[in-house]
């Protein structure tokens, strides 16, 4: 008997598990990574193609089933069953990773992949087809959203095959696609708090550009500029309070700039990347919290103003990016950002 809760949808049909296998490209001497193998309709092919099988099931009857069918055979010493959750798993060495994977962990489980050191040199998984479709979505494209971003700063994603819900039993309730992920070699160096905080503030809104999603958000400002004072802080760099010395009403906190949409999706797009791995969570509230109060007009004083030319600087004469929106960005554009953001002091941690 199937649970489905946790994902239980064997794949019935062969050809697929055998397409799979290929699209990996084995090397008689790669030791592989299986998640949940199930029965181990796709164990069984690996097995022919690599030295060695790590399978990690989280379900005792399945891992006594998958070890129960290489028992007694020469390939029996190949095959290592790990009985556990993979994501609280600590992974031994593998080249490749191949999964026909529970549905519920595809985000932290992809995230779990790209963090893993040294990187396995490719990844063939299965997918709901939606989650598949956002993570190698492009700008532009109308699934391109925070997911897509953070997946292929650190690999290439390319779409392999669709596989339809009748290759499976039972039948899942939605379409599946089979992905090959390749993480960037070497790994990018980036601090990913950081990297995670920017793309959160240009995803809240992204079809606005990315000045009215940074300096027309009160909120936003406000966030940067507590980062910044603690940056000054941790670095002894006095600030200077007090308020500013501009004109009348030169200084007021404009309210969300108007006008700046594009089509008419003026939705939050806040909670569509919740399953980027959070963490970030005490930021994530803190934003969402400072976006749903919007604070009161208010004169802004010397260090609010600092902040906000310094952003101006970054986003209008250093990158250029100011009249761009997130959803037309690529990682590259979000690296020279960042960047540009930390030289002077402006964090998003
Ligand atoms: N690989 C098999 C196949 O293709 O026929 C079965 C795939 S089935 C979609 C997912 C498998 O992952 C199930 O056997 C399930 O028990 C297991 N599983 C679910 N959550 C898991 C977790 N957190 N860690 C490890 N295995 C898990």
């Amino acid at each position: 008997k199937m649970n489905t809760d946790i994902g239980q949808h064997v794949l019935k049909n062969p050809g697929i598990a055998a397409a799979i296998v290929d699209k990996a490209e084995l090397k008689q001497s790669d030791v592989v990574l299986e998640i949940g193998p199930g029965t181990g309709n796709l164990t069984a092919k690996i097995m022919e193609k690599a030295k060695k099988v790590i399978a990690v099931e989280l379900d005792p009857r399945m891992a006594a089933e998958v070890t129960k069918r290489f028992q007694s055979t020469p390939a029996q010493k190949r095959l290592d069953v790990i009985l556990g959750d993979v994501m609280k798993t600590e992974l031994p060495y593998f080249d490749v990773c191949i999964s026909n994977t529970p549905y519920q962990i595809s985000s932290p489980l992809t995230f779990k992949l790209l963090a893993t050191s040294p990187a396995p040199r490719v990844c063939i998984l299965m997918f709901q087809r939606e989650f598949a479709l956002r993570l190698f979505a492009k700008p532009g494209d109308k699934l391109y959203s925070r997911l897509s971003v953070n997946a292929q700063m650190w690999a290439k994603i390319d779409h392999i095959m669709k596989v339809g819900k009748n290759n499976f039993k039972p039948p899942p309730l939605v379409e599946s696609s089979v992905i090959r992920m390749v993480p960037k070699n070497p790994r990018p160096q980036i601090n990913y708090e950081e990297w995670d905080g920017l793309l959160r503030i240009a995803f809240v809104r992204k079809n606005k550009t990315l000045r009215s999603s940074f300096i027309g958000t009160p909120s936003i400002m406000n966030i940067l500029e507590a980062n910044y004072r603690t940056w000054c802080a941790q670095n002894d760099i006095p600030v200077e309070d007090g308020p500013a010395e501009t004109a009348d009403g030169d200084a007021m906190d404009m309210s969300h700039e108007q006008g700046d949409d594009e089509g008419p999706d003026e939705t939050m797009d806040m909670d569509e990347d919740d399953d980027v791995p959070d963490f970030f969570k005490e930021e994530t509230s803190r934003m969402q919290e400072a976006l749903k109060n919007q604070p009161a007009r208010k004169k802004r004083g010397k260090v609010a103003e600092l902040v906000r030319e310094k952003v101006r600087q970054v986003l209008e004469d250093e990158s250029g990016l100011a009249d761009k929106r997130a959803r037309m960005c690529d990682e590259n554009d979000f690296l020279k950002l960042l960047w540009a953001f930390n030289q002077k002091g402006i964090h998003f941690n």
